[in-house]
């Protein structure tokens, strides 16, 4: 199929789905559920690319799963895909939808069949049900339920979303443009996942895997006299703090960093970048907030957190309950699942010369299971 692109929409918020993690980053296995639907069409015919529409921000973290084309996706489904078509470059574009997560193989091949018989080729369902309109009764063999994947001659797609109306596919697009639409046999099977409820209904989600990751961090901040010590979200009774650009919380930056590892998604100055004003002063607990919010957008949830804080002053004991108390709280964990260890370095090097402080971290993350909120 070298004439044909294939585009996957998966910008997607899930706003209507209500649960942390997004539905395009439901683990279905060991993988999220989009790129689960990308494996099943490359399974039913060869494209000449592969283009996932995603969210901008988790465009780099997605393009770590698989080799295929990302592009940014738009404020709409219509935006989203006309910024995809502007990457395709053969006449004809397959475009399907992330949340038909069950792909029926059978399905994308009949669609494709028909190449060359219409501008659109849209798979379709006959209603089963009664059907009213403005409250009276309309004769249901005339209604069919369009579905995607819809293939779709590239050159009159783009012109027909250039339009300034919003349409809901490319098949009603592509018929207010007065060209021609030719609408096959469906599948019961291609159903949307767009509420919770809908996770018990498909019958291809396989269950998630119980893998754990683990992620290593590790951070040093030089002493600062005369500002606020903050170390692992708490206020440390001290004479100094520690120079940085944030609030220097060397500990939870090493907690970041592990978690950003166990996740795979790069290290906290591609996340904060120290030369980002945005970032000065920054409560170093909302920056963990934030990495939490998307790791777990992103299917993935902590388990268990050990972190050794290397210092020859100030004395830790007293803080090492508080601290772990504060980060169990924070990542959402029962208290023994989270562990503060402090050393001394023996008085050599720079920790030993009451020069700063370091902090090694571990923190593990597991695959959230969905089923729980079913
Ligand atoms: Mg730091």
């Amino acid at each position: 199929m070298k004439d044909t692109t294939l585009i996957l929409l998966a910008a997607g918020s899930s706003s209507r789905f209500g649960l942390p993690v997004k539905k395009q980053w439901l683990y279905l296995g060991d993988r999220p559920l989009w790129v689960r639907v990308a494996e099943a069409f490359e399974r039913t015919a060869e494209f000449a690319r592969i283009i996932l529409s995603a969210e901008r921000g988790e465009r780099n973290y997605m393009s770590r799963f698989a080799d295929y084309t990302f592009v940014d996706g738009g404020s709409s489904r219509q935006e989203s895909l006309t910024k995809a078509l502007e990457a395709v470059e053969t006449p004809w574009a397959l475009v399907g939808d992330i949340a038909r997560c069950c792909v029926d193989e059978a399905l994308v091949k009949r669609v494709l069949k028909r190449k060359g018989e219409a501008a659109c080729i849209a798979p379709a369902l006959q209603a089963v049900d009664t059907v009213y309109e403005d409250g009276a009764p309309v004769d249901r063999s005339r209604i069919r339920l369009i579905q995607t994947p819809q293939l779709s001659r590239t050159e009159i797609l783009r012109r027909a979303l250039a339009e300034a109306e919003t349409f809901t596919d490319e098949s009603s697009a592509i018929h207010a443009l007065g060209e021609k639409v030719l609408l096959i046999k469906g599948s019961p099977r291609a159903h949307k996942l767009t509420h919770l409820e809908d996770l018990r209904r498909l019958d291809c989600l396989e269950a998630p895997s119980r893998e754990n990751f683990t992620g290593f961090g590790l951070d040093i901040h030089a002493f600062e006299a005369g500002k606020e010590m903050r170390l692992g979200g708490i206020t440390i009774d001290a004479p100094m703090g520690f120079k940085a650009h944030s609030d220097g919380d060397v500990a939870i930056h090493a907690l970041i960093d592990a978690l950003l590892g166990a996740a795979g998604m790069g290290d906290i100055g591609e996340h904060f970048p120290d030369t980002d004003p945005q970032w000065k002063d920054a409560d170093s607990m909302e920056l963990l907030d934030a990495v939490l919010g998307r790791i777990r957008g992103c299917g993935l949830e902590p388990r268990h957190a050990d972190l050794t804080i290397l210092a020859q002053t100030p004395r830790l004991g007293p803080y090492k309950e508080p601290i772990r108390r504060r980060l169990a709280k924070t990542l959402g964990l029962p208290p023994a699942r989270v562990n503060i260890k402090a050393t001394t370095a023996e008085k050599m090097g720079f920790v030993g010369r009451k020069e700063g402080v370091a902090v090694h971290a571990v923190a593990t993350l597991g695959i959230y299971d969905w089923r729980s909120a079913l």
